[in-house]
Order: C-alpha cells, then structure tokens, then sequence
C-alpha cells in the first residue's frame, strides 16, 4: 500500500490508481472513504473483499459536481433545490438512475435508484474532478469496525487490503452524510451533517422520516434489495428442465459466475447475471458457491434471493 502526501503528487498518483481499478482511501469531510471507480464491476468486488464485508450493501457514489451526477440519475426539482443549497456537503440523494448509466450493478446492489454525493473536503474534490467520473466510496474501515478519521486509522487496518491512502490529517470527526430518498416523496433515510430542519426549510414542506433509525445503522438490512422475479434454487449441483443456469467453476451452464473459481470475478458479475437470467422467466439454478472470502456476500445475497417471499 502506497502512503500518499495531500499534494499534487500525491493526488495525481490517487487519480491514476482509480483509473487503473484499484483501491484508494481518501479524506471526504465525514470520514475517509475507501474509493474505486464505480463504473468497473471487478474494483467495486473488490472493495467488498478489502471491508471483509459479509453482505452486497448499495454505495454512494461521489461526483465532484453536480453535472457529473445528472449523467447517471433523473435529476427532480427537489434535487435541484437541496443540491443548490447544501453541496458540496455532507448530503447524499438517492434518485432514480439512468437506463443508460454504466454504474456497476454491485453499487446499487442491483437496485434502479442511486446513491449521490458531492463531497466538499478539497482533497476529495481535487481527486474526484481529475478523475471525472463517479467514485464509490464507503469508509475505509473493516466491517463492523469503526470508520477512519485519520489516515492511520486506514493504514492500521487496511495496509495490506487497498492501493493506497492519502494522508490529509483529521477530518470533522463522526458526522455521516444525511441521505434524502427523492424517488417518490422526500423520505429522511439516514439523519446526518445536514438537519432536518434545514432540509424541511429548503423543500417548503414536511419530509417523511424512515421509522426504524436502529435499522438504518445495519445498512443493508433496512433497504429494500433487489429480488429477482424467478424463484432460485441454491447448491445445484445437476440442473433440472426449463432451469436458467448460473454456474461457478468449470461446469456446463448459461451463465457462469466464474469459470476460474475467482470470488471477486464472481462478485462483479453477480447482479449482471441474475438480471439477464432473470428477464428470460422461469426458474434460476445456482452452483455452490464456496463460503469465505467475498463467497460469504455471494451468498448472502443468493440465499435471500432464495427464500419465499410473499
Ligand atoms: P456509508 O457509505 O457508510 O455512508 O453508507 C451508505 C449508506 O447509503 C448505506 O446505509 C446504504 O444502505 C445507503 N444507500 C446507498 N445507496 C442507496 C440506495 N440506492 N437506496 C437507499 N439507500 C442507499
Ligand atoms: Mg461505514
């Protein structure tokens, strides 16, 4: 893992291993932010596989300004006005995104909405703008651990996990990102660096505030995740009539997850492939999929696509 200085240099050499589809770790104004291109499918596995995280949960993707963003979501008034007053800041919109947004599907976890954030600590905007596009970015932490304020705090835990760090000191310590839901009415899914009140000032109306806030702290449990239509059968091992295929392994099938065995291939084609096997009807086969590493998430994901819903 490469220590970076906040220097030119030093975020140069950022922007060029983002573009490369590695991994690194970045001070935004609530704390440090594990980043990898969010449009390639492999670097954003890998992030998963650097947290030890074991479940797919959606990421926010940061942009350095607001045109950026419009490319990938269906950009509403409500966004315009809570855009206009609280970015660059600790504000993420979840909007609907774009048929046509080459966002990898493991950042949205599958889902048609997006997260979106423009970040105002000055390193983050200089890295972001020379890269130009949309950078996902979770806290550069373990799962479950505490997220990184300072660049030690990466270095400690995550040295031999990502690509880099750039060292910018302290930020303001503990405060999220406020997230605003804007797909139908205005919901307050995570309280955060922006109030609610000052949000309400902004929408000249009320906002709905999503009930369970113990929930929204176990992100992933508390949003609704994507589920194909199909029903899926897991640990298939032969395949039975009208079955679509989704293998692992070197095994005959219709799609495959990984022919090399590769979890983090795997990872970066799990929602691609349970969509396209999806949309053809009927029912989805699943191969085992081994159980460590990033296979911990793969099926995680697959066992709630398995189970009965009503
Ligand atoms: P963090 O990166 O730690 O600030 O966490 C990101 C938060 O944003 C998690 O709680 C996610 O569940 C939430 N999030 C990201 N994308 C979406 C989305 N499309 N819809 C709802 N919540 C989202
Ligand atoms: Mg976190």
């Amino acid at each position: 893992m490469e220590l970076l200085s906040d220097t030119d240099e030093g975020r140069a050499c950022a922007t060029d291993l983002l573009c490369k589809g590695r991994l690194v770790a970045f001070p935004t104004e609530t704390v440090y932010g594990l980043g990898a291109d969010a449009c390639d499918d492999r670097a954003i596995a890998r992030i998963f596989e650097a947290k030890g995280r074991p479940s797919f949960n959606p990421l926010i993707a940061h942009f350095s300004d607001v045109e950026g963003v419009k490319r990938h979501v269906h950009w509403t008034d409500d966004a315009e006005a809570l855009a206009h007053a609280f970015w660059p800041g600790p504000l993420t919109l979840v909007l609907r995104k774009r048929e046509n947004s080459p966002i990898s599907r493991l950042v949205t976890a599958g889902l048609d909405t997006l997260a979106v954030r423009v970040p105002a600590h000055p390193t983050a905007k200089a890295v972001l703008g020379a890269f130009g596009g949309a950078v996902a970015a979770p806290s550069a932490n373990l799962s479950g651990q505490i997220s990184p304020t300072r660049a030690a705090h990466v270095t400690e835990a995550m040295a031999d996990r990502i690509d880099a760090v750039i060292d910018a000191g302290p930020c303001s310590v503990g405060v999220e990102s406020t997230i605003v839901g804007l797909t139908d009415r205005p919901v307050l899914l995570r309280p955060g660096g922006v109030s609610e009140d000052e949000i309400v000032a902004v929408l000249g109306g009320p906002i709905a505030i999503r009930k369970n806030v113990e929930a929204i702290s176990a992100p992933g449990q508390m949003i609704s995740h994507y589920a194909p239509d199909a029903a899926v059968r897991l640990n298939a091992v032969d395949w039975q009539d009208g079955e679509a295929r989704l293998g692992f392994g070197p095994v005959e099938c219709d799609l495959n997850l990984s022919e090399r065995e590769d979890l983090v291939e795997a990872a970066a084609r799990l929602f691609d492939h349970l969509h396209r096997l999806d949309s053809e009807g009927g029912r989805i086969a699943v191969s085992p999929i081994p159980h460590h590493g990033l296979g911990v998430a793969i099926n995680d994901r697959l066992s709630r696509a398995a189970a009965p819903r009503d």
